[in-house]
C-alpha cells in the first residue's frame, strides 16, 4: 500500500499558530479537492501532524480529535476523506508531565511514518510526503519517502531558505524536496503526473 502523507497546519488548513479551537480551523482553498484526488488515485491519504500544543497544556487531545472530526466533515461534503491520522503531542523542552519527551514521533523524526508503515502496511519508499516546512521533508527523507514542499503556511520562507542555500544548524541541505508546489492541489497534481513509482499491473 502506498501513501501520500500530509502535514496538517499550513498544508491542509491555514497556519494560525496553535489550533486550540474549532473556529481557528480553516481549509486552504482547494485542499479538499486535492485530498479527493488522492482518494481517487489509489494512494492512502494519511495526516502526520506535530501538536505540541497538547504537551504545552494549551489544549487537550479531545480538541485534536474534534479538529480531525471537523476536517473529515468538511472533506465529506466534497467527496473526500483522510484515511488515517497520526499526531505527536510531545515537546522536548516545553512539554508538561508525560508530554515532556524527546520523542521519535515529533517531526523531523520519522516515527509517525514508521508507525503508519507497521499499522497500515505502507511501503515507504513508494510513498510521498507533502508539507510546508523542511521538518516534514526531513521526516520523509530519513525513511525513504519523497517530499514535496508547498508554499502555503511557512512554505514561502522555507522555500527561500532552501533555494538561498541556508546553512543553519539542522542542515536543511541534506534533505531536499523533489518538488516545490504553490499549494496542496498543485502538489498532488504533480505527484500523480510525475509518479515514477507506479505499482506493476
Ligand atoms: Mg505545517
Ligand atoms: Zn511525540
Amino acid at each position: 500500500m502506498r501513501a501520500i502523507f500530509l502535514d496538517r497546519d499550513g498544508t491542509i488548513n491555514e497556519e494560525v499558530g496553535f489550533v486550540d479551537s474549532l473556529d481557528k480551523f480553516r481549509l486552504i482553498p482547494k485542499a479538499a479537492r486535492a485530498i479527493r484526488m488522492i482518494n481517487e488515485s489509489g494512494f492512502k491519504a494519511i495526516v502526520v501532524t506535530n501538536q505540541s500544543g497538547v504537551g504545552r497544556g494549551l489544549f487537550d487531545e479531545k480538541m485534536v480529535a474534534a479538529v480531525h472530526r471537523k476536517l473529515q466533515d468538511m472533506l465529506e461534503r466534497e467527496g473526500a476523506a483522510i484515511d488515517a491520522f497520526f499526531y505527536c503531542p510531545h515537546h522536548p523542552t516545553e512539554g508538561k508531565g508525560a508530554y515532556l519527551k524527546d520523542c521519535f514521533c515529533r517531526k523531523p523524526a520519522p516515527g509517525m511514518l514508521l508507525r503508519a508503515k507497521d499499522e497500515l502496511m505502507i511501503t515507504l519508499e513508494d510513498s510521498y510526503i507533502v508539507g510546508d516546512t523542511l521538518k516534514d521533508i526531513e521526516a520523509g527523507a530519513r525513511v525513504g519517502v519523497s517530499g514535496i514542499l508547498v508554499r502555503t503556511g511557512y512554505g514561502k520562507e522555507e522555500a527561500a531558505r532552501l533555494l538561498g542555500g541556508g546553512s543553519e544548524a539542522g542542515n536543511p541541505m541534506l534533505y531536499r524536496p523533489i518538488h516545490i508546489a504553490d499549494d496542496l492541489e498543485e502538489a498532488i497534481g504533480w505527484i500523480i503526473l510525475n509518479d515514477k513509482k507506479q505499482e506493476a499491473l
